[in-house]
């Protein structure tokens, strides 16, 4: 992938950790630990650019001029595997708002089909980080994107933890503003739209569904 605005991590942690995502042993309640301590990590990367206003603070010493996120960040987890990207996040900006839109494939046109969406008529946020763990053939991503700009957001960014090349493509085809921060690459998807070697169903393996 040659587009300078995809972002594979090279973090230490985050393939470490991704490897004990992908087990087939990992139980769900360490799956869905891996996957809350990922997003976080993805996020950590993806908000080095929120702009910053000053701030003056006093200290036990004196005083100082320091610094506060002058964007509102809005977190936008894609149901249901989206959902476990969340807490982590939130953990760390905790006064991000969290706005869920729910997604389903219609199995005749394999378009996405809007089910949840309880946006309010303006936006109320500056940033958002789109959330998936894996970003496949793209659809949902590309759709979820479409309702957001259409909302009136502008800057947007994708968290993921793993890619299809095929994913990558349609997102970046349909949205070439829009970064994407993802764990891993992977080589391809198989005939029924998983990645390979991926992990599995990313939401049956949170939920304990599979
Ligand atoms: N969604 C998943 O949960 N896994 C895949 O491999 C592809 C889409």
């Amino acid at each position: 992938m040659t587009a300078n605005n995809i972002f594979e991590s090279t973090h230490p942690l985050v393939a470490h950790k991704l490897t004990r995502l992908r087990d087939v042993e990992t139980t769900p309640k360490k799956f869905r630990e891996l996957v809350r301590e990922m997003g976080a990590l993805l996020a950590y990367e993806a908000t080095q650019d929120l702009k910053l206003g000053k701030r003056q603070v006093t200290t036990p010493m004196g005083q100082t001029e320091g610094a506060e996120l002058a964007e509102k960040l809005g977190l936008v987890p894609i149901l249901r595997a989206g959902l476990g990207m969340v807490e982590g996040i939130w953990n760390l900006v905790p006064n991000a708002e969290v706005w869920h839109i729910g997604l389903y494939r219609d199995e005749d046109t394999l378009q996405p089909v809007e089910y949840y969406n309880k946006l309010p008529t303006a936006p109320t946020v500056d940033v958002c980080l789109v959330l998936d763990p894996m970003l496949a053939t793209g659809g949902s991503a590309v759709a979820t994107v479409d309702i957001l700009k259409n909302w009136g957001v502008s800057k947007i960014k994708f968290v993921g933890l793993l890619a299809a090349p095929e994913g990558i493509a349609a997102l970046n085809t349909s949205h070439p503003d829009v970064d994407i921060h993802i764990a891993k690459i992977d080589s391809h998807l198989n005939d029924i739209g998983y990645i390979v070697p991926g992990l599995g169903d990313a939401g049956d393996r949170q939920f304990g569904t599979g």
